[in-house]
């Protein structure tokens, strides 16, 4: 078997007395996709920064591609990584093929290789173009360009899908899939989950630091406890029920005509017993699967339940 390209164990990070990072156990082999996930401030670019080498863990261990990052001798592993930071602000006079020629440069590799990767990320016609005059998918392809200059063998992404419309974000990650198809080994952070299905080999949720999932969707699904969503069209405008209070969990209540009750599968027939022997009429019911955004609620719930 061949050594991850990232391997961290029990790494912790504080700030200011509290927790950026806790006892994180993390791997990537290559051509995976792992995503991490997490609200503002859950951990994401803290790891990033930790597997850069730019700042260092109180505890715990790093290696990638093989080397503890904070070390001198890892300046070698990292020019075979490839970042690209949640904001990158590029001058906007330059254009798209100069801009790489001087990244190319600071990297010490082969400028003439700029054009293959270029289009790569579809950006061969715009090359001669201002980047002041690119637009905001194109400027974040020029910065994945960026990324992959030097065929790094690790991909370190900081929400690299922010702002992008859904057939941008397509694009940018059928770009992805190829890279992992050569072996490329990617890790991107994101804010939500909904955006992955197909798109992320491995998904680890972080919530305030801590590791709350890791997994494949499926096995978050499962984590979550299979939950379904349950719609109820009630046939009267009603105050909230009495059996959407504690006896219920995850209900919304829309406008006094719509529940929406989410639990994990195993409680679905209990839940829809009570809607059903409640004194309200009901109009309609309907049973989905819940999505992801609904599941990745449901795990940091869970978790939040749990450290309370
Ligand atoms: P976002 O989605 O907003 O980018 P994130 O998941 O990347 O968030 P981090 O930037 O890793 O989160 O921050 C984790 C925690 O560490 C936050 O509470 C943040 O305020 C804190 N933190 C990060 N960097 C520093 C710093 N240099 N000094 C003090 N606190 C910091």
């Amino acid at each position: 078997m061949t050594a991850p390209l990232v391997q961290a164990e029990g790494v912790s990070k504080r700030y200011a007395g509290r927790d950026a990072l806790a006892s994180l156990d993390i791997t990537l082999g290559a051509g995976e996709i792992l995503a991490l996930v997490g609200h503002n401030g859950a951990g994401k670019s803290t790891l990033i920064k930790l597997l850069l080498g730019l700042i260092r863990p109180d505890s715990g261990r790093i290696a990638v591609l093989g080397h503890d990052p904070s070390r001198p001798g890892a300046a070698e592993a990292r020019r075979a990584i490839g970042f690209l930071p949640e904001t990158i602000v590029f001058h906007p006079n330059m254009t798209g093929a100069e801009l790489l020629a001087f990244y190319a440069r600071l990297k010490g590799a082969p400028v003439a290789a700029n054009r293959d990767l270029l289009a790569r990320v579809g950006l061969a016609p715009a090359a001669g173009q201002r980047v002041g005059g690119y637009s905001k998918g194109m400027r974040q392809r020029l910065g994945l360009a960026q990324a992959l200059i030097g065929r790094p063998r690790l991909l370190l992404l900081d929400e690299p899908t922010t702002g992008l419309d859904p057939e941008l974000r397509q694009g940018f990650y059928a770009i992805l899939d190829a890279l992992a198809a050569d072996g490329v080994g990617i890790l991107l952070s994101s804010h939500a989950l909904a955006e992955l299905e197909h798109r992320a080999d491995r998904v680890v949720v972080l919530r305030q630091g801590r590791k709350v999932a890791d997994g494949t969707l499926a096995d978050l699904r499962r984590m979550a406890g299979d939950p379904v969503r349950i719609l109820v069209r009630l046939a009267a405008t009603q105050p909230v029920p009495a059996y959407a209070g504690e006896a219920v969990s995850g209900v919304t209540v829309r406008a006094g005509r719509r529940l929406e009750i989410i639990c994990p599968a195993a409680e679905k027939i209990e839940r829809l017993r009570a809607v059903l022997d409640g004194p309200d009429p009901v109009a309609d019911i309907e049973l989905l699967h819940a999505s992801l955004d609904d599941i990745y609620a449901g795990l940091l719930r869970r978790d939040a339940e749990r450290t309370q």
